[in-house]
């Protein structure tokens, strides 16, 4: 006998907690499944077991620059096990508050692993769930080449279970995952190699930003080495030997696959719901996050849209308002989505690059401003890490439609200015805004 419910989701990851919860705030009859720990990918080894990584990573760069503050002392020694049990804790803590969360919105939390048997029946253990509405929130792990010896790297889910920093360690990739682990092994004390298989790094974002990250990280010890694609792992004693297509190789004690996330759909039985895959094994949603089988939606990671926790949030949030809420005409507005990779110094962008803005508006219509500043944090220290920032303008009244910046602060400092460039700001508008001095941030709004 099937249960029946109001809607089903599958996943209990940023954006499935945020639909469930909205669906239930309309006192709609809600369950969530989940196979593993509440909070998916974010919480358990994602941005905040990273973010208290990079916290850490910080704490050691200040703490280096704490002489020239009149502090006696360099580098402390650093107890990495301490650090992962400390972190684990605060994610168990997690984890409690968003079952707690559930339980208080009277959501139906089901542990298990759910697999399509009909268009929208979901088999989770003995029992079998039907619904009006099912949305496909399971999100994506990380993809790993097919080369001899690959297994002898790990991930971003294994670099979280590591209770010692490794000597030496090399990472494949040149996205978020691969330049933010780079940032915190180095600036904890590891050697790093950064392997690059083509010359750049987070390409998708204006230029300005991976050029100046290649540059300070090498500045910062990291070796980043360009044209490096890996055609096999070996083992070299206790440590891993890779091997480069072109020839060449190198040897360190631990090796990350960072070179991008497959979606989690080849574990449902998707062909039970009639659900359209792309060829890459997204599903495949319109605008309103709904799948090619009525009533069936999907959002998040597994779609393949802009993998960040706020994305996956605000649509979950979006669509259970629309099918529960009584607001047929809300749907997330995939522009402007500001983000930050958090680097060694960190980066933070909004909108587009200028060289998207120079292929979709035309040349002339372009106008740039750049700031390249020394921020007054550097002003005292013999070794200054300059910053640089990036608008982008476009038409007479030179409407900014991206603003970049890579420098201390930036991870903080891009919220604010995202509303401004959400709602429409002109260069006048930054212009017209007094500074608040001295801070970093004051450079958006006094660029010449
Ligand atoms: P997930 O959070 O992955 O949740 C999916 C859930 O579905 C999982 O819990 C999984 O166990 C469950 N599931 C899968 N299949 C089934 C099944 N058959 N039955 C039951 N349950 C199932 N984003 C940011 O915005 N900022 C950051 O700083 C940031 N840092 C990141 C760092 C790393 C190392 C990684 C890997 C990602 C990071 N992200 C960051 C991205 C962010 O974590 C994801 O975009 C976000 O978690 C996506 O949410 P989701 O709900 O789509 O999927
Ligand atoms: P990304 O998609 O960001 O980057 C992976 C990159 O690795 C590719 O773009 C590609 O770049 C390179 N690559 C692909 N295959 C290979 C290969 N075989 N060998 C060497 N390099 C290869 O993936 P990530 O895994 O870094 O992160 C996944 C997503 O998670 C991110 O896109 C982001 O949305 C999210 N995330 C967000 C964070 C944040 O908000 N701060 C932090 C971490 C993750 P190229 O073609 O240039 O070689």
């Amino acid at each position: 006998m099937s249960e029946h419910f109001d809607l089903v989701v599958i996943g209990g990851g940023s954006g499935g907690m945020a639909t469930a919860r909205r669906a239930a705030s309309y006192g709609k009859k809600v369950a969530l499944i989940e196979r593993g720990r509440l909070g998916g990918t974010c919480v358990n080894v994602g941005c905040v077991p990273k973010k208290v990584m990079w916290h850490a990573a910080e704490f050691a760069q200040h703490a280096r620059d704490a002489t020239h503050y009149g502090f006696a002392t360099g580098v402390p020694e650093h107890d990495w096990a301490k650090l992962v049990d400390n972190r684990e804790t605060y994610i168990q803590r997690l984890n409690g508050i968003y079952a707690r969360n559930l339980d208080k919105d009277e959501v139906e939390f089901i542990a298990g692993d759910a697999r399509f048997v009909g268009e929208r029946r979901i088999a989770v253990g003995e029992r079998e769930l039907e619904a009006e509405h099912v949305v496909i929130a399971t999100g994506g792990k990380p993809h790993w080449p097919d080369i001899p010896g690959a297994a002898l790297g790990t991930d971003s889910d294994g670099f979280f279970t590591w209770r010692e920093r490794p000597d030496s360690v090399a990472i494949v990739g040149s996205g978020y995952i691969a330049v933010e682990l780079a940032g915190v092994l180095n600036a904890l004390g590891s050697e790093v190699k950064l392997l690059l298989r083509k010359d750049h790094v987070i390409k998708e974002f204006d230029s300005m930003l991976g050029n100046t990250l290649i540059e300070r990280m090498k500045d910062a010890g990291i070796d980043v080495q360009m044209h490096r694609s890996a055609a096999e792992l070996s083992e070299a004693g206790e440590q891993i030997r890779v091997d480069f297509e072109d020839g060449g190789s190198v040897t360190v004690d631990k090796l990350i696959w960072a070179i991008g996330r497959l979606p989690n759909t080849d574990n449902l039985d998707i062909e039970a719901s009639g659900v359209a895959l792309a060829s890459d094994g997204t599903t495949v949603v319109d605008e309103w996050q709904d799948t090619s089988i009525d009533g069936v939606h999907a959002l998040g990671d597994v779609t393949g849209a802009i993998e960040l926790t706020p994305v996956a949030i605000a649509a979950g949030r979006r669509l259970s308002d629309r099918l529960f809420g009584g607001q047929p005409d809300r749907k997330l507005d995939y522009h402007n989505i500001p983000t930050v990779v958090f680097t060694h110094p960190p980066i933070g962008s909004v909108g587009l690059s200028e060289a998207d803005a120079r292929a979709q508006y035309g040349d002339d219509a372009v106008k740039i401003y750049t700031s390249h500043y020394v921020a007054l944090y550097h002003g005292v220290l013999e070794h200054k890490i300059p910053s640089d920032m990036k608008l982008v303008c476009v038409g007479d009244d030179e409407k900014i439609v991206g603003a970049h910046v890579i420098g201390d602060g930036a991870d903080e400092m891009l919220q604010g200015f995202a509303v401004a460039v959400k709602m429409g700001a002109t260069k006048t508008d930054f212009d017209d805004t007094v500074a608040i001095h001295p801070t970093s941030a004051e450079e958006f709004v006094t660029m010449t």
